[in-house]
């Protein structure tokens, strides 16, 4: 083979360029165009959520999520130490405090054994984020939060679609938030959204997201401060389009998962998805594998790249993030099973675009001795 493998190429094979051409006639390109409200409507009700608030990107969506909760100084927000930085990013610019968990050495997932033991007084709120293709076992987390009257803010990023217990992902947070980039289940080239039930809150974060324009007050004179992160129309036009096949693109992803398994089945070395938990089918939003030794890891990474295959390593833990050690976070912590699999994981071509006989080279290259 000679073409190059991406890591991640998008599927544009619907009502895009067709919903693209409408924005350009109808010169409606802005936030204020009619597919904004489409999509949030009927992405929100994919989610099984009465408000959808369509945003610039996934990172947005938490910074706005975290302020609209009304999260601040003083306060703690439990959240695991395996997660790319967005979630916690939002919380230290809110000027609140992440409280690291640990992750399961099996699913990836934060541990929600250990969150009970790391609320104080302070804790305010747990932020929970789905990895890879697995969700986090919900029951555990609303029950803490019942228990303790903590907020909860769920990253469903990856995803979509994904199903707890016959409940949609990205249904259960007070606020929940997904991404649209383009290595996301459904893309807007960038993108986000934020869901919720509550409709005051709603109104909030769609202020959040509008530079806090007060909505009755007198026209550009402001009582706080918000962000610009509005989606714009054509962003809007490619997510319906997307939004139509998202059914067809789930399965692919399990399909390509499956392929992948069924493949590696006797890769030695390497620790693969689990394929399922108690309450879930993975449904493999990247294929992710984890190396017995980190030197294994890099070879590997090396190996693939040497044949043009494209991978990327897994993301870095929270507490050894140099950017939160500078402000004197996390000092002397220690999550073993997140540090491990940030040294030894990667991920392999996942994409919606990825043909078969790619997945088949792919599995080929991995098995070479
Ligand atoms: C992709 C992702 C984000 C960030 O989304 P962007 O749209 O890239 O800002 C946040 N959380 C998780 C878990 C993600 O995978």
């Amino acid at each position: 083979m000679k073409k190059a493998i991406p890591v991640n190429t998008p599927l544009l094979s619907g009502n895009e360029l067709k919903y693209l051409t409408e924005c350009i006639e109808t010169g409606w390109i802005s936030s204020e165009g009619p597919f904004i409200r489409r999509f949030e409507e009927q992405f929100a009700a994919y989610t099984d959520r009465e408000h959808g608030i369509a945003v610039s990107n996934g990172s947005a969506a938490l910074d706005i999520a975290v302020k609209a909760l009304g999260i601040g100084a003083g306060d703690e927000v439990i959240m695991p130490a395996f997660t790319i930085i967005s979630p916690a990013q939002s919380v230290v610019t809110a000027g609140a405090k992440p409280v690291l968990v640990d992750c399961e050495a099996d699913t990836w997932n934060m541990d929600v054994q250990q969150i009970e033991a790391k609320i104080t007084g302070r804790t305010k709120a747990v932020l929970v984020v789905h990895i890879y293709g697995l969700p986090v076992d919900m029951d555990p987390v609303l029950e803490l939060c019942r228990k303790y009257s903590l907020l909860l803010i769920e990253d469903a990023a990856e995803m979509h679609g994904q199903m707890y217990k016959g409940r949609k992902c990205g249904s259960f947070g007070d606020i929940s938030i997904f991404s649209f980039y383009p290595n996301k289940l459904i893309t807007t080239g960038e993108g986000g959204m934020i869901v919720c039930n509550d409709e005051q809150l709603a109104e909030r974060c769609k202020k959040l997201r509008n530079l806090a324009f007060e909505p009755k007050g007198r026209r550009f004179v402001h009582e706080e401060i918000g962000w610009n992160y509005r989606m714009t129309n054509l962003q809007a036009a490619v997510g319906l389009a997307q939004l139509e096949k998202i059914d067809d693109h789930l399965q692919r992803k399990i399909e390509i998962g499956k392929r992948y398994r069924d493949l590696l089945q006797n890769l030695t070395g390497f620790q693969l998805p689990a394929a399922k938990t108690d309450f879930a089918e993975n449904c493999y939003w990247v294929f992710a594998l984890v190396a017995e030794t980190e030197q294994l890891q890099e070879e590997t990474v090396r190996k693939l790249t040497e044949n043009q295959i494209g991978t990327r390593p897994f993301f870095w833990c929270m507490h050894e993030q140099p950017v939160f050690q500078k402000m004197g976070l996390f000092q002397g912590e220690s999550y073993p099973n997140a540090e491990k699999i940030a040294r030894n994981g990667f991920y392999l071509p996942s994409g919606l675009g990825l043909a078969n006989e790619e997945i088949e080279y792919v599995a080929q290259i991995l098995l070479e001795k």
